[in-house]
């Protein structure tokens, strides 16, 4: 039931919205240079989901292996990558005093890096820059744990206790974030605009969350590629580049705000 231009009609919730929150996947970050997991070409093209199950890392050397192989191509490409308008854009929507949170599933820092408050930034798969240890939950920063990986250490062990070290992302089978999961339900019972920007929406917990926010009455937009199992559930979608939808948005509220 979309009559009116889409792109002019969010604009006019978001100018008058006070607590958005912005519900991001890997969407937002493809045009940074990370690819998905779901489009033709993304990581689940080239690897199989199943052997990164967090029981097969509990349980098998070989899969732990494997885990950080992959894990260690993903975080060069960290390395090289840089937020995009569609991040920008969110850090945007904070200075205008609009932003109640970022509720993101991307575990690649990006957010942050555009310069968004941190406090700001919900990341529910946690974060691959991070790495912990699975039984005394010593952190370190992922750049010196790559170090030893670089230097032959296909799978490090905790120097304290010797446990398994992980980046601290979540794995599937992995239990949820407790402190990120009941501060997203705080802010998720503020907020008046849920807007989801690059998300297949087929990732649970996660993906509960946008229907829970419909349920309580908030307007929820979704701003994706292509279409997602919730599209008919939403008040608005719009379909396109995540950055690019953004920046115009973005110029719309500006001028709607100023006049
Ligand atoms: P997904 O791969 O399942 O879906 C991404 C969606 O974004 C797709 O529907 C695709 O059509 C859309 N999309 C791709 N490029 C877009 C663009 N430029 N603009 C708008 N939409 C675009 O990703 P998901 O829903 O986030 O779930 C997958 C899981 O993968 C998450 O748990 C996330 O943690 C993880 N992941 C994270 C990263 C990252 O941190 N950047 C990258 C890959 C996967």
């Amino acid at each position: 039931m979309q009559e009116s231009d889409p792109i002019v009609t969010i604009s006019q919730w978001i100018a008058k919205a006070e607590r958005i929150i912005v519900f991001t996947g890997a969407g937002v970050s493809t045009e940074s240079g990370i690819p998905d997991f779901r489009s033709p070409g993304g990581l689940w093209d080239r690897y199989d989901p199943d052997e990164f199950r967090f029981q097969r890392f509990l349980e098998s050397e070989e899969s732990r292996k494997k885990y950080w192989k992959m894990s260690t191509e993903f975080f060069a490409l960290l390395t090289r990558v840089r937020p995009n308008p569609a991040h920008e854009a969110c850090v945007e929507l904070d200075r205008l005093e609009k932003l109640e949170c970022v509720i993101t599933q991307n575990v690649d820092n990006l957010h942050t890096e555009a310069g968004l408050d941190p406090g700001k930034v919900i990341e529910i798969h946690g974060n691959a820059l991070q790495v912990g240890c699975l039984e005394c939950d010593a952190r370190h920063p992922r750049a010196e744990i790559q170090e030893w990986v670089d230097a032959g250490e296909e799978v490090p062990l905790c120097r304290k206790c010797g446990g398994l070290l992980k980046p601290r992302t979540i794995s599937f089978g992995q239990g949820m974030p407790v402190d990120e999961m009941q501060r997203a339900e705080a802010c998720m019972k503020r907020c008046d605009l849920f807007i989801v920007i690059g998300s297949s929406l087929v990732v649970y917990p996660a993906a509960d969350m946008p229907i829970h926010a419909k349920a309580n009455g908030v307007q929820l937009a979704i701003i994706n590629m292509t279409p997602t199992p919730f599209d008919e559930h939403a008040d608005l979608v719009i379909y396109g580049k995540a950055g690019e939808v953004m920046e115009d948005i973005l110029r719309r509220v500006k001028q709607l705000l100023i006049h």
